[in-house]
């Protein structure tokens, strides 16, 4: 079965920037399972497994705009320390939730100086083009109730607590 909408494949991947450090991984014996056509995963990747098959292997290389999108520089700001009330330290790569004018957004802390903390709202990977070393262990026909959701269940995909 090739994969195409409808299906959920599992694959185990190996993803690294460009300088080759390895920023994550799939558990061995746990491949991820994705929903193809859901979104659930970057648009650069899913395009590239569309038409493969259980125990192909391929390499694929993804440009920030079809990843995490480019650094957006009006999301990293400075904003003074009195707005960090209750938190005795502060520290770079604290992760924080703001308000935002599109609402909540996670940002992480870049630099902390004596008045003034840096904080970034960009998803970390963003402006990385990224490598996945991917190896596809099973393609399946997706469940209706799979298809309402818009992801995968079972082993390796979405858990409903
Ligand atoms: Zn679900």
């Amino acid at each position: 079965m090739q994969i195409a909408a409808h299906c959920v494949a599992r694959f185990h991947y190996t993803l690294t920037n460009s300088q080759g450090e390895v920023l994550d991984k799939s558990q061995e014996g746990q491949p991820m399972a994705y929903l193809h056509g859901g979104g659930n995963i970057i648009p650069g990747l899913e395009k590239e497994l569309a038409g493969k098959v259980a125990g192909d292997k391929l390499n694929v290389t993804v440009a920030p705009g079809d990843g995490y999108g480019d650094k957006r520089p009006e999301l990293i700001q400075q904003v003074p320390r009195e707005a960090f009330q209750g938190i005795d330290t502060i520290e770079v790569g604290m992760a924080f939730q703001a308000q935002s004018a599109q609402g909540p957004m996670r940002v992480t802390v870049t630099a902390v100086e004596a008045d003034t903390i840096t904080v970034d709202g960009n998803h970390p990977l963003a402006g990385e083009t990224l490598n996945f070393e991917v190896e596809i262990t099973e393609v399946r026909a997706a469940t209706d109730e799979e298809k309402t959701h818009g992801h995968a269940h079972g082993e390796g995909g979405h858990h409903h607590g």
